[in-house]
């Protein structure tokens, strides 16, 4: 049992052979089979996990819920767990973490202390604003008129964002002051909920953006390659934001230099910032970042991998990574063995159910004849296991096809390759996705 205390300083640190990984995306599918992979681990359990976990070698579906902390405990005990790793923010900032680790678990996520980098922008602009961290301008505010009154102040439409967690639709950038003063009273009439209760009005900035993930202890960090998605559910990047339609890594966007760049200037003040606060940050800081004319700038910052990007890197890294996991939950990274990352790259397409972002049918047969294999995976996000055994569409974003090669246009051909050979009514994906850094994009086919 000792090998598994969080705040074990002495001892070996030993790859966990029991994982539980909490979560029932596309992202905790593709931890769970990143993790089952990795020499030493026995079994990787994904709670509630969704309609493809088990088919995941050395992995199985738990049906708890993520919110579920009692239960999830229980679990751990039952199966002996060594390191659990929680996927999703909304556990996280309502203190899953806490209550795991206070049962004598290794946990690999922050605490709700450090989940408020994601739960409250507010709280996040002002650790930014003391600890220097380029990002753009900010302006709170606590009520309707306070908000107003700001923007009145203000020369340029800004952006608006809902403080707490939206689940990505707090967001207007608004293009003209009447957008951004509908938003504002939007926001307080309630349409997030308490999340809109308070607001980040902020200066719009201009770029590509690009995502970069951490892996730290609270005292050191693994960064990894960078990633770029694509938010929006129409080909050429237009249409509604979604919660993300396909991605890539690495982004040649963010070169060697600029990744030390953004280490240099973002997350280790970051986690310095977080450490200064009395905070033991032990898990993934996610930075999204803007790439300005003056330098990278943080648009936000989450407390977990995003999705897609977590599927499109899993497949580029190591067989440390379930070890790198542990070290960081027993705040021991240091010793940890350095984490390998393959130098190809990797090409992540989302196939969503027709209608997404809006509304979706669910409960339709998903026919996948494919064969995954080293360079080639299907994780499965909005599905479940019907009671005749197939497996059904339930969700908006249904699938992830990923795939490696030596280039983005073989590892894009290879994912849509794969996606041909699913089907399932109103099946939705876009065609150009890593247009950015494909050489040919297709035309719609439709
Ligand atoms: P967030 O939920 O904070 O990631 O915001 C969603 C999207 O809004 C981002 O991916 C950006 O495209 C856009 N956005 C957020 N903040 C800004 C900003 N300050 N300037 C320009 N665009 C922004």
């Amino acid at each position: 049992m000792a090998a598994s205390s969080p705040t074990e300083a002495n001892g070996p640190l030993a790859t966990p052979r029991r994982i539980l990984v909490v979560g029932g995306g596309g992202r905790e599918n593709s931890l769970a089979w990143a993790l089952a992979r990795c020499p030493g681990v026995e079994q990787v359990w994904v709670a509630p996990g969704n309609g493809g976990t088990d088919l995941l070698p050395g992995c199985g579906a738990l049906p708890i819920a993520e919110t579920d902390a009692a239960a999830l405990r229980e679990a751990c005990g039952r199966h002996g767990v060594e390191l659990v790793v929680v996927g999703p923010e909304a556990p996280l900032a309502a203190g899953l973490a806490d209550e795991l680790r206070a049962a004598g678990l290794a946990v690999f996520g922050p605490g709700a202390d450090g989940a408020r980098l994601e739960a409250s922008k507010r709280w996040a602009k002002q650790l930014m604003q003391e600890a220097a961290i380029p990002t753009a301008a900010h302006w709170s505010a606590a009520g309707e008129a306070e908000a107003l009154a700001l923007l009145r102040r203000l020369e340029r439409p800004p952006v608006v964002k809902a403080d707490g967690l939206a689940a990505g639709k707090g967001v207007t950038v608004a293009e003209s002051m009447a957008e951004a003063e509908a938003a504002v009273r939007e926001a307080f009439a309630g349409r997030f909920g308490e999340a809109g209760a308070a607001l980040v009005l902020e200066e719009r900035l201009s770029g590509p953006e690009v995502s970069v993930f951490a892996l730290t202890d609270g005292r050191t960090m693994v960064v990894l390659p960078p990633a770029q998605d694509h938010k929006r559910i129409g080909e050429g990047d237009t249409g509604p934001n979604t919660g993300g339609m396909g991605a890539y890594a690495p982004a040649p966007l963010l070169d060697a230099a600029g990744l030390e760049r953004v280490r240099r200037e973002v997350l280790e003040p970051t986690l310095a910032a977080l450490r200064q606060r009395g905070i033991d940050y032990r898990g993934v800081i996610y930075a999204g970042l803007m790439l300005t004319a003056a330098g990278p700038k943080v648009i936000e910052f989450n407390c977990r991998f995003g999705d897609p990007e977590c599927e499109t890197l899993m497949p580029l890294l190591g067989p440390e990574l379930a070890a790198v996991l542990a070290a960081c939950a027993r705040g021991r990274l240091a010793e940890a063995p350095a984490l390998t990352v393959a130098p190809g790259c990797s090409a992540c397409v989302v196939a969503a159910a027709a209608g997404y972002p809006g509304a979706v049918r669910q409960g339709d047969p998903i026919d996948t004849a494919i064969t995954v294999g080293d360079h080639l995976q299907l994780f499965h996000a909005g599905t479940r296991r019907a009671p005749d055994g197939t497996t059904v569409t339930a969700g908006g974003r249904v699938l992830a096809m990923v795939a490696q090669a030596d280039s983005f246009d073989a590892a894009f051909a290879r994912a849509y390759d794969g996606l041909a050979q699913v089907r399932f009514e109103g099946i939705t994906y876009r065609r150009d996705i890593g247009h950015q850094v494909r050489r040919t994009v297709p035309l719609p086919a439709r």
